[in-house]
């Protein structure tokens, strides 16, 4: 070997036994420059061919390794279009995240007027709010899962710590940006949709629930979001009123609009809580008659909008509807000390027709 080290040489060549190359001057401060600048002078100094090859070869394969990783997700484009599309892979999880895989997702009804472009929410979206997963990897002080753990994720992030999340008002977390929450794009902010192949949860111990052991993902994946919906409309109230009378009167506001926007999951899933309480009379309006007769099928009575106008209030009155003229029909239906509430995007100014008062939504 050459004690000064200074001969240049290939595997091939005449100086093989050396893998050293001296740096001049240039490539010593490309060098100093950074990985890429170092990569750059030693191709750009480089005179023999097959080494200048070998160079680019192995600096290609290095900037593959540190692409950064992609996963599929669906995404909802303007023009009603969905895709297939290859987005960042969450990156491994911090001590207080899991990442998980989804295995059931359900569609929400904000779904189809985020594709149509009916909401105020900007495309593109990485689609899916409503999911059972498999836990995959956890941070280190992760304790409430361990990977291949089956957890319901609620679709909004909470950090489990702050004022509101301590009250259960995850929704509005002020450890996070307000409205955090998968599946809504920019508006959501940058979390990614449940249509995915993973999905970074950053709050794991606050944010996952497990799975109940025999429960079918599939029938669960809506839980997080339209199932409660759903139930928070008829839980709080319809115990005390079925005391006092038990055959208090539950009425559910759906769709009236001739051809409406939004599906009508919650609808059913809040009249079928009502049931599972205990309520004998559970009046369902929609005007879609393929969600009536679903309805029925459930046991549910079903009404068109003009049939409720013609009945009597009922105590207990849910508006599902989203629509400004659901809100209407709800208030109208509520009888003397009835509860009324009301839930979904209105996207637009609604008018009380009792008050004239008109509020933004
Ligand atoms: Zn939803
Ligand atoms: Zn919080």
């Amino acid at each position: 070997m050459d004690p000064r080290g200074t001969r240049t040489g290939t595997a091939a060549g005449p100086g093989a036994d050396y893998q050293h190359r001296p740096r001049g001057w240039l490539r010593h401060y490309a060098g100093l420059a950074g990985p890429a600048g170092m990569e750059a002078s030693q191709l750009a100094f480089e005179r023999d061919a097959g080494q200048r090859l070998r160079l680019l070869g192995a600096a290609a394969g290095r900037r593959l390794r540190r692409r950064t990783p992609t996963m599929r997700s669906l995404v909802a484009l303007p023009g009603g279009r969905l895709r297939w599309r290859d987005v960042p892979a969450p990156p491994p999880p911090g001590p207080l995240a899991a990442t998980v895989r989804p295995l059931a997702v359900a569609t929400c009804d904000m779904d189809r007027p985020l594709l149509l472009g009916a909401t105020p929410l900007p495309l593109p979206v990485q689609l899916g709010h409503e999911c059972v997963a498999e836990v995959v990897e956890v941070g280190q002080r992760v304790t409430g899962s361990r990977p291949g753990d089956r957890v319901v994720v609620p679709f909004q992030i909470g950090c489990g710590g702050c004022i509101p999340c301590r009250a259960g008002r995850q929704g509005s977390c002020r450890t996070v940006p307000p409205m955090s929450m998968y599946g809504f794009g920019l508006a959501g902010g940058p979390w990614g949709g449940a249509l995915a192949d993973l999905l970074a949860v950053p709050y794991a111990d606050a944010m996952l629930v497990p799975l109940p052991a025999g429960v079918d993902p599939i029938a669960a994946a809506s839980v997080c979001d339209n199932v409660a919906d759903g139930y928070k409309h008829v839980a709080p109230h319809l115990p005390a009123l079925l005391a006092e009378d038990p055959d208090t009167e539950v009425l559910v506001i759906g769709g009236v609009a001739r051809h409406p926007v939004y599906t009508g999951s919650v609808p059913l899933y809040c009249g079928m809580a009502a049931l599972a309480l205990g309520a004998r009379h559970v009046h369902l309006v929609d005007s879609r008659p393929s969600l009536r007769a679903h309805a029925e099928r459930l046991g549910l009575a079903a009404l068109t909008p003009a049939e409720v106008r013609r009945r009597r209030p009922a105590r207990l009155v849910a508006d599902v509807s989203a629509d400004p003229a659901g809100l209407a029909l709800a208030l109208d239906g509520t009888g003397p000390d009835g509860i009324c509430s009301s839930i979904g995007g209105l996207h637009r100014r609604a008018r009380c027709r009792c008050c004239a008062a008109t509020r933004g939504t």
